[in-house]
């Protein structure tokens, strides 16, 4: 049984990815504005770790919204970054890929705070979950760290800070902003590990 998880670089991921060691890592790009970032820290981060790391590349980002699409966000958006069906497309993408790869548990690292969006909720990862196992390939979707803040995860799965420190979650540029909400997610973990 081949496990993959879902890759994007950000510090929840990084600390799912340290803490299952998959087999395999998959990171999306969906034509993102921060793919290449994403894309770069997910490369270092599987090399240190000695994972396979794949890049799935599918350019949806006329149907991107806010922030991530680098355009106007929808009037029914509950934040800046929302796109629309977001974790259920890369989830279809990496199961997709995951057939071919022979892979049955894909691992996905949403955490207490994504909750104000409704696929970041455990009500979503069980809908998706029984979508998933209904169809071929009998995928399952497991999403182990709804229960914890991101800083809870560090500890959780004792994260060394190095790795840590490579994340990147700004949702606006390949450089971080500073000033959106996953640059101040970021920020807050960092000030809650006490990293400079
Ligand atoms: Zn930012």
């Amino acid at each position: 049984m081949k496990k993959a998880v879902l890759l994007s670089g950000g510090v929840d991921s990084i600390c799912l990815t340290y803490g299952i060691l998959p087999d395999i890592a998959y990171t999306v790009d969906y034509g993102q504005t921060v793919a290449d970032r994403e894309i770069y820290v997910s490369k270092y981060i599987c090399n240190e770790l000695n994972i396979e790391h794949k890049i799935i590349k599918v350019n949806c980002k006329e149907l991107g919204s806010g922030t991530l699409a680098n355009c106007e966000k929808s009037n029914i958006s509950p934040s800046e970054e929302w796109w629309p069906y977001r974790n259920q497309l890369l989830i279809t993408f990496a199961s997709m890929q995951s057939i071919k790869d022979s892979v049955t548990e894909i691992y996905l690292a949403s955490v207490k705070s994504d909750n104000f969006h409704k696929d970041g909720t455990e009500v979503f990862y069980k809908l998706i979950n029984n979508l998933t196992n209904y169809q071929e390939g009998n995928v399952n979707i497991i999403c182990p760290t709804l229960k914890f803040f991101s800083h809870e995860l560090i500890h959780k799965y004792s994260v060394p800070l190095e790795l840590i420190s490579m994340a990147h979650s700004c949702h606006i540029s390949n450089l971080a902003c500073g000033k959106c909400s996953g640059c101040i997610k970021q920020l807050r973990v960092r000030h809650e590990l006490k990293i400079k």
